[in-house]
């Protein structure tokens, strides 16, 4: 289910912009309600919804996702790392 929080995206000089958002937590999608105008020659930093008074970072490939965390096996030993992965498995970063 979809829940109204806050998209921010913060751009290098610490400019952040705020848009209203929808945020399905469960499928981890983010729809923004107003396209964002992003500064010109600014470089993106970060991006993440506000939401339940966390900040939960979107991915940086498709801007649609929330990332989680994943457990992938160590190549080097039998360990487990934990990475970031899109909740959108067909997000080319995950490819
Ligand atoms: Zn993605």
């Amino acid at each position: 289910m979809k829940a109204n929080s806050i998209f921010v995206s913060v751009w290098d000089g610490g400019q952040e912009i705020r848009s209203d958002a929808f945020y399905d937590a469960v499928t981890g999608e983010v729809d923004v309600l107003h396209a964002l105008n992003a500064p010109e020659v600014r470089v993106l930093e970060q991006e993440f919804v506000e939401f339940g008074g966390d900040e939960i970072p979107v991915c940086r490939s498709c801007h649609s996702y929330t990332l989680k965390s994943a457990m992938v096996a160590n190549p080097h030993g039998s360990d487990l790392n934990e990475i970031q992965v899109c909740s959108d498995a067909e997000c080319e970063s995950n490819q």
